[in-house]
């Protein structure tokens, strides 16, 4: 699959992930019937085995989605059928939204992306990212991933906290700088 920044997103990497779908489908957990499942196909894929942890991801994926967009903008339509699907509605049914809950779902969609790379265990992918990010800290290019903790850390000395010890980041606070940082440079460029 190729990796280029046109076909690299949340997206391509949840479908990715969900290959699986095609011989075992999610379907709705109780209490969610938002959550539709993927359809039916002829099993693409018939040695692949049953994967729970992908369901697991997948589920969750499509229910923050859900939940965000229907939290933003109560008169969203139902979910696609496609689970790939769900970030173009959410940012559909979310451009008029308030500008905070904007920036919240592609926080969202950024932060599932990262997951979907570490699910799929790609964390050269992750690394690149975290490297083409400033600390959002101290502004500097310092930071460097650390698989094992899933945090960045940022590697300038002066960037601790009051007890001295490194700034480090969750996925969320990462997801959270780079949408800063693309939003300043969208309205740089606008100007
Ligand atoms: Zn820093």
């Amino acid at each position: 699959m190729a990796r280029g920044d046109t076909t690299d997103n949340a997206a391509a990497r949840l479908q990715e992930l969900g290959a699986f779908l095609r011989t075992y489908p999610v379907r709705g957990a109780a209490g969610h019937s938002y959550i539709s499942s993927e359809p039916r196909g002829a099993a693409a894929s018939p040695a692949l085995p049953y994967n729970p942890d992908a369901e697991d991801r997948i589920r969750a994926c499509m229910q923050e989605i859900a939940e965000h967009t229907l939290t933003a903008n109560p008169d969203a339509g139902p979910p696609p059928e496609q689970v790939a699907a769900y970030y173009e509605w959410m940012r559909q049914n979310t451009q008029h939204a308030p500008e905070r809950e904007q920036f919240r779902a592609e926080v969202i969609e950024y932060r599932q992306w990262l997951e979907n790379c570490l699910a799929a265990r790609d964390n050269e992918t992750v690394r690149k990212a975290v490297r083409r990010q400033a600390c959002p800290e101290c502004g500097c290019w310092g930071l460097m991933w650390m698989p094992t903790r899933r945090r960045a850390i940022c590697t300038n000395r002066k960037c601790v906290d009051q007890d001295g010890a490194s700034t480090t980041l969750s996925l969320g606070r990462l997801a959270h700088a780079v949408v800063t940082t693309r939003r300043k440079t969208r309205q740089a460029r606008a100007t």
